[in-house]
């Protein structure tokens, strides 16, 4: 691990600590703006001075809450499938001490490999995908291992269910294997969402940020118009937790800060990385 600045009150050691946060560095199969590999050092960054550790939102405060920043995977720039073979082996090491992980990319194709890790520990599971694109590509330019293809990828390797939200990108194959495939759920709104569920249900959640409008989070490589807000989110938030299912591990990927020169979406991934925390807390107690 490399260290670098914590998030927010990270506790010192990981053996007090059940959550685990760690950056994945890695946007090697972006198809139109790379930058997400700097994601998580500038959310890091910025949220020593402009995240508050209380929520108003679950009346809860991090500083009550045991969580670890392991710092950032060790990753080369290139190869994706060395990506895959590392993320997996570093993700399995902490499943192993059963920590909780929320893993912050990098592109969307780090969801793959803690897929393929998670899978041997619970299943089967539920994968809750917020995103404005499908992500249900065959591929993208001939390369299969591709941010675009990741559920694809999830569902060849036995993913049970796939619940999508926000979703209003893609190609007429994509729509169609919405509506077509038993495995997928396409939820048009958040507040369908607790139909879904069912209690003790596993569940990771990975979210794209781009599922965000842009006109809130334009620091993202692919963005598109007609997206959530933070009160969608937040609502997600609750119905997740009236629902009582099993959260095992969240992901929080595509933020690529150089986009938005402001800041302004890096702060607004930090407020978000903290109410994933919370509620991965929820979870644990
Ligand atoms: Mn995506
Ligand atoms: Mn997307």
């Amino acid at each position: 691990m490399i260290e670098l600045n914590q998030f927010l009150c990270s506790q010192k050691s990981i053996d007090h600590s059940s959550i685990i946060i760690c950056g994945i560095p890695y946007d090697c199969t972006s198809s139109f703006r790379p930058g997400s590999r700097f994601a998580m050092p500038e959310i890091r960054r910025v949220s020593e001075f402009a995240i508050e550790e209380f929520s108003f939102y679950q009346n809860n405060s991090l500083e009550d809450v045991s969580f670890y920043d392991a710092g950032d995977f060790p990753l080369m720039v290139g190869n994706p499938q060395n990506m895959v073979d590392i993320v997996r082996q570093e993700y399995e090491k902490y499943l192993k001490n059963q920590k909780k992980i929320i893993a912050i990319g990098g592109e969307h194709l780090i969801t793959y490999p803690i897929f393929l890790a998670l899978k041997k520990h619970h299943q089967p599971f539920t994968i809750i995908h917020l995103d404005a694109h499908a992500d249900l590509r065959p591929g993208y330019l001939a390369d299969k291992l591709s941010h675009a293809s990741v559920f694809r990828l999830c569902l060849d390797e036995g993913l049970s269910k796939l619940i999508q939200i926000g979703i209003r990108s893609g190609t007429k194959e994509e729509y169609l294997e919405r509506k077509d495939n038993s495995r997928i759920v396409a939820c048009n709104h958040i507040t369908e969402l607790g139909q879904y569920l069912k209690k003790g249900e596993n569940i990771y959640i990975s979210l794209d940020l781009d599922y965000f409008d842009p006109s809130f989070l334009p620091g993202t490589g692919t963005p598109e118009s007609g997206g959530a807000n933070l009160h969608d989110f937040i609502q997600l938030l609750k119905i997740l937790k009236e629902s009582r299912i099993h959260l095992i591990g969240a992901d929080m990927v595509e933020l690529a800060p150089q986009i938005d020169p402001t800041g302004n979406s890096t702060v607004f991934a930090a407020k978000i990385l903290r109410e994933l925390i919370l509620l991965m807390n929820h979870f644990c107690s």
